[in-house]
């Protein structure tokens, strides 16, 4: 029996998924002590859990922080995190000198669980809700303009913000530090080895746990015609030019849809709908993926894993950095295609494109199964309570490292010999090597790159067999 404090951030997305975690650990004896918000009390409690509120250490937060959080700023949300940190640092420092954890779940971006751990020395297991983000898998995030601004931008503020942490006797090195997934750190994903891009990469200390769906519904796709599922999620959904072109697009197509809208739209303003077209402000998702031959969707994590795990193909609708990565995970798993623009014809076309090719129900299907062989909520609870965890030194960046290296050292070395040889020659346009050859490095660095680690997973691979 093991005491495991539970930390997580004031979010469903990140917050469900340790919820399951928490049931099976209790149902084995353990003591599970769940630092979290009003809003997660009841569900918390279900699982048998001590549920400690820290609503009081919320931080009162303006309009303009407010709209920046609905936006998904990562810089207003690391401020956030911060100053929820601070507040509640004497709280916890009694709470750990009482309690005396043996073992700390937090979540990958709560600071206060990851920066306690560490302050009082208590081994930790980090959750990580959405895909594991290392150099190689952060080149499967696409941010927009707006999310590139918001980082570069806030970074200044955020580490000003950082520098009163370390008054408190946090130790971190930087900002990353504290959020990327390092190779040290015992670290539990909500995703299959297959479905996490380049898996290979990361040390033993990382389990790949599958989808965190915790469901007996099995799919069910008997009916009349078939069934399209429409959400953008539970954060950034308030979208009404995209529902009301949904409308106009799939208004007399022979389907069934069904659209979850967000707690900010009043569904009254969308206007009349057609008969085969139902809306609403939120629905029982893992009911409706289990009759649904189709998912629009904004592929969150959640979403884009439960519509897998119900073997319902995707049309890829990405809004977020994060979001992309799943999306391209699930259009190279043959899953999904994309949405490029949601005008009604082309909400029209991706539809009846899904709808009416095998292969992507095919694809989802195969993703289901793989997502069902996972160890899941067991798996997570073993590793927890088995915490910390050896592991072999992990060589494989470091050895990726050096051969991307030594090719660019290659690669620039060849660029100065033809400066040289056409200024020997009196060749008159020698500047165009180096400025061709900067233009195009890195796509032929990237291209480098994905080959040496093809080469390098199957070698390790075939040693592992
Ligand atoms: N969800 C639901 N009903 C709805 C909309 C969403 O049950 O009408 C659930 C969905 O099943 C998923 C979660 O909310 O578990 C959304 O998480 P996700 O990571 O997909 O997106 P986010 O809301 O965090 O953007």
């Amino acid at each position: 029996m093991k005491k495991i404090a539970f930390f997580c951030i004031p979010a469903h997305g990140h917050t469900n998924p340790m919820v399951g975690v928490a049931r099976e650990l209790v149902s084995r004896g353990n003591i599970v002590r769940f630092y979290s918000f009003d809003e997660f009390e009841e569900k918390i409690k279900a699982t048998g859990a001590e549920f400690v509120s820290c609503q009081s250490f919320l931080p009162e937060i303006s309009e303009s922080e407010r709209a920046r959080l609905k936006k998904s700023s990562n810089t207003e949300m690391s401020i956030q995190d911060i100053r929820i940190t601070l507040a509640m640092n004497d709280f916890l420092e009694n709470e750990f000198n009482a309690f005396k954890p043996d073992v700390v779940y937090t979540d990958s971006v709560c600071f206060w669980g990851k920066l306690n751990a560490l302050k009082f020395n208590v081994p930790m297991v980090v959750s990580t809700s959405t895909f594991a983000f290392n150099q190689m898998s952060t080149t499967y995030m696409k941010n927009s303009p707006g999310e590139l601004a918001d980082m570069i931008f806030g970074l200044p503020k955020v580490n000003r913000e950082m520098q009163t942490l370390k008054q408190y006797g946090y130790k971190f090195k930087s900002f990353l530090d504290i959020v990327r997934s390092d190779d040290d750190t015992d670290s539990v994903v909500y995703a299959s080895r297959l479905f996490q891009p380049y898996a290979e990469s990361y040390s033993d200390h990382y389990l790949f746990a599958g989808p965190s769906v915790s469901t007996d519904i099995v799919p069910d796709k008997k009916k009349d015609r078939p069934l399209v599922y429409i959400s953008l999620g539970t954060v950034v959904n308030d979208k009404p030019d995209f529902y009301k072109n949904c409308i106009k697009g799939l208004e007399d197509i022979d389907a069934d849809i069904i659209m979850s809208c967000g707690k900010d739209t009043d569904i009254s303003t969308l206007g009349k709908l057609p008969d085969n077209i139902k809306a609403y402000q939120y629905v029982n998702q893992l009911e409706v993926l289990s009759h649904a031959d189709a998912f629009i969707s904004h592929c969150g994590m959640n979403s884009a894993s439960e519509s897998l795990f119900m073997a319902v193909p995707l049309i890829l609708f990405p809004q977020t950095g994060e979001q992309h990565a799943v999306a391209r995970r699930a259009y190279e798993l043959g899953a999904g295609r994309y949405l490029k623009k949601y005008t009604p014809d082309y909400i029209r076309k991706a539809v009846e494109d899904v709808l009416g090719n095998k292969k992507y129900a095919e694809a989802a299907q195969k993703c289901s199964e793989d997502f069902r062989s996972c160890q899941g909520f067991k798996g997570a609870a073993d590793f927890i309570e088995n915490a910390p965890h050896d592991a072999s030194e992990n060589t494989f960046m470091e050895e990726l490292n050096k051969r991307n290296g030594r090719f660019m050292i290659a690669y620039w070395a060849v660029i100065a010999a033809l400066v040289i040889v056409s200024i020997i020659l009196k060749f008159p346009f020698s500047w165009i090597f180096p400025v061709v050859g900067g233009i195009v490095s890195k796509p032929i660095g990237n291209a480098f790159q994905s080959a040496m680690y093809k080469k390098l997973a199957a070698r390790n691979n075939k040693q592992s067999d």
